[in-house]
C-alpha cells in the first residue's frame, strides 16, 4: 500500500548555479561492485544526472516506506518478503552473480546512488536519522537471507570483520554452555563460533542466543547474518551522524536542496493520501459539514473521539489539538470554510474578535489559504499518521493531543475507552496487553475490529473488501474512512462504496 506522494519537485525550481563549485567537479572514479550486497561504505563520485539523482531515491523511498508500513502490520519476515519481492523487482533490483543478468552494474549502481542520496535527505533530524537507519537495516537483513551460500560468504569476508574464531580449548570448555545457548542438538559441538565484543550483538545478548564469557560473546556462525546486520546497522548510525554534521554545506547547493527536502517531507508524511489540499469527501455520498461532524465523530479513532470530547467539554484546544484535528477534519473532507465555521462554533467562549486574530490564521495556514510559498502550492499540511502522532511533540498538562493508547495512563485510558462504549473486559484486558508491549496500532485496530466486528463479518462473507483492505490501520483517517464505509454497508449501492482508495 503505498501512499505517499512521489511527485518530482517542481522543475523550474533545479536551477543550477555553476559558481557553486562544490558539487559541481566531483573526482570521477568507476565503482565496482563485485557483491550484490553493499555496505555503503564508501561515497559514489561518478556523475549521474539530476533526473537519475531524483528518480532513484524516490523508487528506493518507495521500498523503505512500504518496509515500514510492513513492519507497522506486524508481518513476519517471510510475509514481508513475499510482499515486497514484486515491489522490488520493480523499483530496486538486485540480481546475484549467479544470475545471467546484463544489467548488474547498473542495478548495483542505482543501490548504491540512492542509498547515499537518501542518506543526505534522512540525516537532518534524529527522528529521521533513526527510522531511515531502521528501515535500511530491514532491507538489508531482507537481502541477506535471499542471498546464496556463496555469495552471502563471499560478501562477509571482503567485509573484513574482525570477529575472533574460539580456539579448539574454548570449545570444549565451554561445550555444554555453548550447545545450550546455541539451540543445538546432541552433536551440534561441531559448530564454528566466533568471539565479538558483545555490545556489537545486542539483538542476540537480548535473545539469549549467545554465550557470554568476560565481555564477550560467543557466537554460533549460524547467526552470522544477525551479526552482519548489527554491523551495518552501527556503521550506518555512525555515517548519519558524520552526514548531519556535513548538513550545512550542502545546503549551498541550490540544484540539490530543493530534491532533498521533498524527499525528506516525503518521509515525514508517511500517509499524504488523505489530501494535502483538503478537497472532497474522503467517503463518497458523505455529507462533511461543520455540523455533521458530532455525528461523524462516532467514526473517529480514539485519538480524534478525546481531542472532539474535549472541545465540546472545555470550547477550547490548544495548539497541538488544534492542528492535529484540523488536518485530520481537513482529511475527511471538511473544506476551509466549513472548518472555520465549526472552530468558530466550537469556541463560543471567545469573541469575533479574539478568534479571528488567535485562531482564524491557523486553521487557514493548515489548509495551505496563507503562508509561504510552498505551503501555498502545496495546499497546506497533511493530516498527521499515527507514526507521526506517536512519535512527536507529546502532549504536557492541559493538552489533548497525542495518541491515547500511548499517551495515557491505562487508568484514564480505560475511563476514555469506557466513555466511549468500550467496556467488554476481553478488550479491555487486551487494550492494556497491547499497550504494555508498546503495541499502539495493535491496541487501536483490536478496538476498531470490535467496534465493527458485525460489518466486518458482513464484508468478509460477502466479499465486499480485499484482503489488503482488511490490514492494519496505520493512520486516523483510515480508520475514519473505514470506519464509516462499514457503518453505511447497507445503506447504498455497495460495489462503488466499498472500494477503498490505495488500500
Ligand atoms: Fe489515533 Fe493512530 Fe493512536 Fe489509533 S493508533 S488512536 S488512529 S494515533
Amino acid at each position: 500500500m503505498l501512499r505517499q506522494d512521489y511527485n518530482r519537485v517542481d522543475p523550474k525550481r533545479r536551477h543550477v548555479d555553476y559558481r557553486k563549485q562544490q558539487f559541481a567537479d566531483p573526482a570521477y572514479k568507476e565503482t565496482e561492485y563485485p557483491h550484490r550486497l553493499n555496505f555503503y561504505e564508501t561515497p559514489p563520485t561518478a556523475d549521474i544526472t539530476l533526473e537519475q539523482f531524483e528518480q532513484w531515491a524516490i523508487d528506493r523511498l518507495r521500498i523503505l516506506a512500504e518496509l515500514e508500513a510492513c513492519s507497522f502490520r506486524n508481518k513476519t519476515p517471510a510475509e514481508t518478503a513475499t510482499h515486497m519481492k514484486p515491489l522490488l523487482d520493480k523499483y530496486l533490483r538486485l540480481d546475484s552473480n549467479s544470475s545471467a543478468s546484463s544489467k548488474l552494474f547498473s542495478e548495483r549502481q542505482k543501490d548504491h546512488y540512492s542509498h547515499f542520496i537518501l542518506r543526505l535527505a534522512f540525516a537532518s533530524t534524529e527522528d529521521l536519522r533513526r527510522r531511515f537507519s531502521r528501515v535500511e537495516t530491514m532491507l538489508f537483513r531482507l537481502r541477506l537471507s535471499e542471498d546464496g551460500g556463496r555469495e552471502r560468504n563471499a560478501f562477509i569476508q571482503s567485509l573484513n570483520l574482525d570477529w575472533e574464531p574460539a580456539t579448539d580449548e574454548e570449545r570444549t570448555k565451554y561445550s555444554a554452555e555453548l550447545t545450550a545457548t546455541a539451540g543445538l542438538k546432541k552433536g551440534g559441538e561441531e559448530e564454528t563460533y566466533f568471539k565479538v565484543d558483545w555490545e556489537r550483538v545486542p539483538e542476540l545478548v537480548e535473545a539469549r542466543r549467545v554465550f557470554l564469557r568476560a565481555g564477550q560473546a560467543f557466537v554460533p556462525s549460524k547467526e552470522l547474518p544477525s551479526m552482519v546486520a548489527a554491523q551495518f546497522t552501527q556503521r550506518l548510525d555512525r555515517a548519519l551522524e558524520l552526514t548531519a554534521r556535513a548538513l550545512p554545506r550542502l545546503d549551498e547547493d541550490d540544484r540539490l536542496a530543493p530534491i532533498l527536502e521533498h524527499l525528506s517531507k516525503n518521509f515525514i508524511t508517511p500517509d499524504a493520501s488523505f489530501g494535502a489540499s483538503g478537497s472532497g469527501p474522503a467517503v463518497p455520498g458523505a455529507e462533511i459539514t461543520a455540523r455533521s461532524i458530532d455525528a461523524l465523530s462516532s467514526h473517529f479513532p480514539l485519538c480524534m473521539q478525546n481531542l472532539h470530547r474535549s472541545l465540546r467539554r472545555d470550547a477550547h484546544l490548544k495548539h497541538y489539538g488544534r492542528l492535529q484535528y484540523t488536518l485530520f477534519l481537513k482529511g475527511i473532507g471538511l473544506n476551509l470554510e466549513e472548518c472555520l465555521v465549526f472552530w468558530r462554533s466550537a469556541f463560543h467562549k471567545v469573541t469575533d474578535d479574539t478568534f479571528n486574530k488567535e485562531y482564524r490564521y491557523n486553521v487557514r495556514h493548515s489548509y495551505g489559504d496563507v503562508g509561504g510559498d510552498s505551503i501555498r502550492r502545496g495546499g497546506g499540511y497533511s493530516p498527521f499518521s499515527c507514526q507521526k502522532i506517536l512519535t512527536e511533540h507529546p502532549p504536557g498538562p492541559g493538552e489533548a493531543h497525542g495518541c491515547p493508547y500511548r499517551h495515557f495512563n491505562l487508568e484514564n485510558l480505560t475511563a476514555l475507552l469506557q466513555g466511549v462504549g468500550i467496556s467488554d473486559r476481553a478488550v479491555l484486558q487486551g487494550v492494556k496487553e497491547d499497550k504494555d508491549n508498546q503495541k499502539f496500532h495493535m491496541a487501536c485496530n483490536r478496538v476498531f475490529e470490535y467496534v465493527h466486528k458485525n460489518e466486518l463479518k458482513k464484508a468478509k462473507d460477502e466479499n465486499l473488501m480485499s484482503a489488503s483492505q482488511l490490514e492494519t490501520i496505520v493512520h486516523p483517517n483510515e480508520y475514519f474512512r473505514r470506519s464509516y464505509l462499514l457503518k453505511n454497508l447497507g445503506k447504498a449501492n455497495q460495489s462503488d462504496d466499498v472500494k477503498m482508495e490505495g488500500s
